[in-house]
């Protein structure tokens, strides 16, 4: 196996095109995985973890750009405030050594169903920054996932950043697994609020063969949600928005779970996390 490392983003793109088949290498909590069990045996790593600019991030026009390189312990640390749900979702991955090489890039790049930045990504309406030695393309999310552990780069693209939008309302996260920590998701799901424009974000993982929104959930929700959070959180609602969510999934039976358990669960989490958000705007939470 060759060993390519990258020391500056041209140097990685330069290599990337001259060999389109070398896997990118960031955290490696999946890629070393597969290697030491023997999975998949790439004929090239291209290793960017010396590639000091991706573990920047930085603040547009109220979007997070999120280089490829930043961890979730620190999504986690610094990004909190103005990344809710995404970051949740960091700190339910893994253990903290997971979490301190893990990165959303990488996520992205395994695509696995059962990845937890997913919902948040989905949620918030976030972008993949895609770049070659051809130039940059901004990925919409919901075009990202093409597959079970497939995604939309061509062969000589890598990920440099995710642009995440800056909360605009309450988010929240849950997740399903057999046990609390260390756990892949049995399925899991994101809400995000935006309450200046009373829209509504959601993001389903682990129930369907890529991680999908809930498009007839989110549109019933703005619709029908009462936007002054004055009033009693109507149930009716709630259990509507649940019965929608659990809807647009397209879960299997596997190890992890049943359908039929997959299913119910997702009902159940949309509820817990509308239920979440109704409550911080009561609160008096200020997003
Ligand atoms: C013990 C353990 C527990 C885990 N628990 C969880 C969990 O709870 N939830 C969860 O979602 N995941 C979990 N994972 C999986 C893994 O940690 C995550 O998927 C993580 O986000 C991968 O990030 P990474 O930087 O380590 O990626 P890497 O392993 O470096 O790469 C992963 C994939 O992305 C590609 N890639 C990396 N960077 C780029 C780039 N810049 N451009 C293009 N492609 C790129 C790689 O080629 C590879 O295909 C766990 C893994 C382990 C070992």
């Amino acid at each position: 196996m060759d060993f390519l490392r990258a020391t500056t983003w041209t140097e990685a793109l330069r290599m990337k095109a001259d060999r389109p088949d070398a896997t990118p290498l960031q955290g490696g909590t999946d890629v070393m995985v597969e290697i030491n069990l023997d999975k998949g045996r790439p004929k090239a790593l291209l290793d960017l973890t010396p590639v000091t600019e991706l573990t920047e991030w930085s603040i547009h026009d109220d979007t997070v750009r999120i280089g490829a390189g930043v961890t979730y312990t620190r999504i986690i640390a610094e990004l909190a405030d103005r990344l809710p749900g995404l970051a949740q979702a960091s700190r339910t991955v893994g253990s903290p050594q997971i979490r301190n090489r893990g990165t959303v890039a990488g996520n992205l790049g395994a695509a696995s169903p059962a990845g937890d930045s997913h919902p948040p990504l989905l949620a918030t309406g976030a972008t993949v920054e895609a770049e070659s030695v051809d130039g940059t393309r901004m990925i919409p999310i919901g075009d990202f996932y093409t597959g079970v552990k497939r995604n939309a780069l061509a062969a000589n693209e890598l990920i440099r950043a995710i642009h995440v939008p800056v909360k605009t309302g309450p988010q929240y996260f849950s997740k399903i697994g057999t046990r609390n920590a260390m756990v892949i998701a049995v399925c899991s799901f994101g809400l995000a609020l935006n309450v200046a424009e009373r829209t509504v974000g959601t993001g389903i993982g682990s129930a369907a063969p890529t991680p999908r929104r809930a498009f007839e959930a989110e549109t019933f929700l703005a619709e029908n949600l009462d936007w002054s959070f004055e009033n009693e959180l109507d149930p009716v609602v709630t259990k509507r928005f649940g019965e929608l969510v659990a809807a647009a999934a397209a879960p299997i039976d596997d190890v992890r779970g049943s359908r039929d358990y997959r299913v119910h669960a997702l009902a159940v989490m949309a509820r817990r996390t509308l239920g979440w958000a109704w409550q911080e705007r009561v609160n008096g939470g200020n997003s």
